[in-house]
């Protein structure tokens, strides 16, 4: 065969994939794998990883609160273990709390049971506190395979990205400006965006550069959700 006809075979299987991945994600109550929401409409859901952390995460909490917006927080089971009343006070405060592994690992690195003992062990400890199991979970790094697939399906729970063109790694505690630029100028409908609350700085970028983005995009028009209700859109939109 041609190598033309190979190229042309391979895009037509690639467009059959992301159509049924697509289709899949959105054709229920919960898909299996989120990185966005509608694109139709002027909502963002910002959400915060690796958390809580002691000064950060009530930091940011205060600024969502001056703002009166919500976001989801994907925390970690020795973290929420270490800090439980900024548990409570995320879920108090009328935000979502997803499951992000007790202590980090990369879902693809590890046995099944392994992966099975960190997130169930997260979702009983973020029960314990707010009586409330999270449905959704973020693999650290993004990284996953079919067993994690497996796990959060047989706990009616979802897989939540975030946008990749959204991924400001603030992680690694850049300029505040970078953060803040990254966010902006990359802004779309229905965006998920990538933030860490828990960052091993003596100063957090993320908090200083939240009290210029949030400000901005609101006097942009748009609207900040949880996870669950920018899915919720999407399924009322079809
Ligand atoms: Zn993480």
């Amino acid at each position: 065969m041609k190598k033309k006809t190979l190229l042309y075979i391979f895009l037509i299987l690639l467009i059959f994939y992301y159509k049924n991945f697509s289709i899949n994600a959105f054709s229920n109550n919960y898909g299996r794998v989120i990185n966005h929401g509608p694109k139709e409409e002027k909502v963002i859901a910002l959400t915060f990883d690796d958390g809580p952390h002691p000064t950060y995460t009530n930091q940011i909490l205060d600024i969502l609160k001056e703002y009166d917006i919500k976001a989801t927080f994907f925390v970690l089971g020795k973290f929420a273990e270490a800090y439980p009343d900024i548990i409570i006070r995320q879920w108090q405060e009328g935000h979502e709390i997803g499951n992000h592994t007790y202590s980090h690992v990369d879902a693809k690195r590890v046995s099944k049971k392994v992966l099975y003992d960190e997130y169930k062990k997260t979702q009983e400890i973020i029960e314990n506190l707010i009586n409330h199991q999270p449905r959704l979970f973020r693999p650290p790094y993004g990284s996953f395979d079919s067993q994690a697939l497996d796990i959060v399906e047989m706990h009616d729970s979802i897989i939540v990205l975030w946008s990749a063109h959204q991924d400001s790694k603030d992680w690694s505690n850049p300029d505040v400006e970078e953060i803040v630029n990254t966010t902006l100028s990359n802004i779309r409908n229905g965006d998920i965006i990538l933030f860490h609350d828990y960052v091993y700085y003596d100063k957090s970028s993320t908090v200083e550069a939240l009290k210029q983005i949030i400000p901005e995009l609101k006097s942009r028009g748009y609207r900040f959700v949880t996870i669950s209700e920018l899915l919720n859109l999407n399924q009322q939109q079809r």
